[in-house]
């Protein structure tokens, strides 16, 4: 053991939440069907629409960020409606999952792995279907290959040929750290969770929406109980959730808001793209490729590829062992190649040097080459050109 002292999470979710927000959330409990809980609630969703681009209040359901891929495919899709799921990666797959639990008329565009959709091929897929599609499924940042996909590109071009398409953007694992705008970017529906970007313990997740979906959330068939987004909205308008929300999250939800307040959210945007730039350098230098281009990459989570699947049990095994830092593993068809770095949410660039630094000491024992200081130095000098 090297470092024994604090435990260092750089994992795509959970990320690790601030001081503030966990002192907010232990707060005594008030009772949801009070005046109290409705201030709360009421200031909750207005607090998440700048992260979101949203014009309308953001819905807040007390279920982990799934919950919110499934409500936004039930309360958009009608039972024999053709639509299109981009799969990328693990999540993709999710979508897909959900997709064929409800209906039968699923379109799956598949993407290579590690790479983001072209808006042009989306298209082309789309027509060469010949059915009309109700709507397109995507990530927005697919978590298990890294991958920032063109959402603003393809909104756009979804909104100029087919206007009638919804096109709905899981952003579970970016929004807090992207710019988005709804309206600009030609978004229907962006839901997120609440243990990436944006700091909170994990367990509560978000669904942002125009108005042309809030109409289509209240004549959808596709049945649906807990998980009914006109219910949640209508309680929304009443400062109120259908069933028990998770009152000390929505707290936390409040020293959210105010952390971004403080920092400003371009900052944070800029934050996050500075650590990108900065852990692609430092790996690269450290001789371990990147599994995404620069263009294709997320600026909350990097993914890198050891030499082999030794090196990638070493790496991880002796990260948490001797330095108790906390990466992940690759998933699906990535499992045992490649690792993940999660830069996201409550994170200085400088808290991830203890992680190039132990990546520095496992390869310098692993590969008998000389890497002390080499993604150290490289990670500081861009920050430093950065700041
Ligand atoms: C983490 C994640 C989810 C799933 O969220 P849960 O909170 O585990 O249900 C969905 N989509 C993406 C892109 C994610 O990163």
């Amino acid at each position: 053991m090297l470092f024994t002292h604090h435990l260092s999470l750089l994992t795509p979710g959970p990320t690790p939440v601030p001081r503030s927000i966990q002192n907010a959330m232990n707060q005594p409990m008030i009772g949801h069907r009070s005046k109290d809980f409705e201030n709360v609630a009421e200031a909750a969703f207005k607090a998440l629409k700048p992260v979101f681009g949203s014009e309308q209040d953001v819905m807040i359901l007390s279920s982990s960020g799934t919950s919110a891929l499934e409500a936004s495919m039930v309360n958009i899709v009608n039972p024999n409606d053709h639509i299109v799921v981009i799969v990328s990666g693990a999540f993709g797959k999710r979508y897909q999952q959900i997709a064929e639990t409800y209906y039968q008329n699923v379109h799956v565009l598949d993407v290579e792995w590690g790479t983001a959709f072209k808006t042009d091929e989306v298209l082309s897929f789309i027509e060469n279907l010949n059915v009309p599609i109700s709507a397109v499924f995507t990530q927005f940042c697919e978590t298990s290959t890294a991958v920032l996909h063109p959402v603003a590109e393809l909104g756009r071009a979804l909104k100029s040929h087919y206007e009638s398409i919804y096109f709905v953007v899981d952003g579970v694992s970016c929004i807090g750290a992207v710019d988005v705008d709804m309206n600009r970017d030609g978004i229907d529906v962006l839901v997120s969770g609440s243990q990436k970007a944006l700091m909170l313990p994990p367990g509560i997740s978000f669904v942002a929406y125009n108005d042309r979906a809030l109409e289509r959330f209240n004549t959808v068939k596709t049945p649906s109980f807990y998980l009914n987004l006109a219910k949640h909205r209508n309680a929304l308008a009443q400062h109120s959730t259908p069933f028990t929300p998770n009152i000390s999250a929505f707290r936390g939800v409040l020293a959210f808001e105010e952390l971004v307040k403080s920092e400003g959210l371009s900052h944070i945007i800029q934050r996050h793209n500075s650590i990108k730039k900065a852990v692609r350098q430092a790996l690269t230098a450290l001789d371990l490729e990147l599994l995404v281009k620069d263009s294709d990459a997320s600026p909350t989570v990097t993914a890198f590829v050891p030499k082999d699947k030794k090196e990638v049990d070493i790496i991880k095994k002796r990260l948490k062992e001797d330095f108790n830092i906390t990466i992940a593993g690759g998933q699906g068809q990535l499992k045992g190649s490649i690792l993940r770095v999660g830069h996201m949410g409550f994170i200085s660039p400088f808290e991830l040097l203890p992680f190039l630094v132990g990546l520095e000491i496992i390869l310098t024992d692993h590969r008998k080459k000389p890497y002390i200081g080499v993604a150290t130095k490289i990670f500081t000098e861009v920050i430093y050109h950065e700041l």
